[in-house]
């Protein structure tokens, strides 16, 4: 069995988790209350008021959900379509296909835009589409983590509103690390993940539905086809002054929100990107000596993931057994491309408080052993 105490601390600069905040780690080992203690149901509240800062909205209905980031996009999906609706779906990447494959079986007739691996979705064909198709529900990726690239919004958003059709966008890498914009932009739902750049462990997936998406969902014929993720179930016991049993509430992950939301407050959204932008800029010189660059144009290229493409040196002497020294010699843990992009790039993250310099350097350094 392996003995937890002997655990190495390794380095993760993969495409999350990355490393959780001390002061999280510390939270999350404080006393359990009980899930309708006054108490945590206070503090339920604050990690609700410090989501809707980070999503960049005033929707009442902002909260964590008690699973992972898909678990965020299952409740947009599963809540915003009912069977026989028409969606359309922006594919650049892995996450913008598991929403196609994600709203499938909630029963829609998908309609998809696709970009290569690498760019960001064209505006032009994502309103076109919109026009031609007049879809229920157009959804998107802000920051696709397969391949590295940062998505303009508005456009896409104010192009569905034109036709009615509500917007879902997947912030599970973009919360806490750029500028997210909820109400300025337009979305309807949004969900997030809490190991990326809000520096908490994997376990909850923030979302958030406008009055509007809500409206859409009294108004369906069915009913939500999860009964764990329905927003009206849900809402029970997250929102109103007398709460009532859901189910029962991570306790602990929620204390580790709340602490990482604090990080955040602590610092500013705008140094926190200023940050993010600064480390990677650091990265992409640092790695240069050694061959590898960017995949995606500066102005797409995603702060807190950097794809880079790998010389023809480590393609022919082998990129996984690079990656496994780096992880088993040095401790630091990198990402391998995913898809069509397997074998053929590294995704690097830095993501909360890993996106300063003492990780470029430590990356850099370990590649300069391997590879002179
Ligand atoms: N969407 C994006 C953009 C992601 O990067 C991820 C995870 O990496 C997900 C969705 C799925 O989140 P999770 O793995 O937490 O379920």
């Amino acid at each position: 069995m392996i003995d937890l105490n002997t655990l190495p601390e390794r380095l993760l600069l993969g495409p999350g988790p990355s490393n959780a905040h001390p002061r999280v780690l510390d939270a999350l080992s404080r006393p359990l209350l009980g899930h309708l203690d006054p108490l945590f149901i206070e503090l339920l509240d604050e990690v609700k008021q410090g989501l809707r800062n980070v999503f960049g909205t005033t929707n009442a209905f902002t909260l964590p959900i008690s699973a992972t980031g898909s678990a965020g996009m299952e409740a947009c999906m599963v809540n915003l379509l009912e069977p026989g609706d028409n969606i359309l779906v922006g594919v650049n990447g892995v996450f913008g296909g598991r929403m196609c494959e994600v709203a499938s079986r909630a029963g829609a007739k998908v309609h998809r835009v696709d970009a290569a691996f690498g760019e960001p979705l064209d505006i032009d064909a994502m309103v076109t589409a919109i026009r031609a198709t007049r879809p229920q529900l157009t959804a998107f990726v802000h920051a696709e983590t397969s391949t590295g690239v940062l998505q303009r919004v508005p456009e896409i958003a104010a192009a569905a509103h034109e036709v009615g059709s509500l917007v879902v966008l997947d912030c599970v890498t973009s919360v806490a690390g750029v500028a997210v914009e909820l109400d300025e932009w337009g979305i309807d739902a949004a969900y997030s993940g809490t190991q990326k750049c809000l520096s908490c462990p994997p376990s909850l997936s923030p979302v958030s539905f406008s009055d509007r998406a809500l409206e859409r969902v009294r108004e369906r014929a069915t009913p939500v086809q999860s009964w764990y993720l329905d927003v009206s179930l849900l809402a029970g016991y997250y929102e109103g002054a007398k709460r009532a049993y859901h189910h029962t509430a991570p306790i602990s992950s929620i204390y580790g929100l709340s602490e990482g939301l604090q990080l955040v407050e602590e610092e500013g959204l705008a140094a926190r990107e200023a940050r993010h932008r600064k480390a990677a800029a650091a990265l992409i010189d640092g790695v240069a000596e050694f061959g590898f660059t960017p995949l995606v144009a500066a102005e797409h290229r995603l702060p807190m993931l950097t794809s880079l493409q790998l010389p023809e040196t480590i393609l022919s002497s082998g990129e996984a057994e690079l990656r496994g020294a780096l992880l088993n010699k040095h401790n630091i843990e990198v990402g391998a491309g995913l898809g069509s992009l397997a074998g053929k790039i590294w995704r690097v993250g830095l993501m909360g408080e890993n996106a300063r310099m003492t990780s470029v350097d430590r990356l850099v350094g370990a590649l300069r052993e391997e590879l002179s």
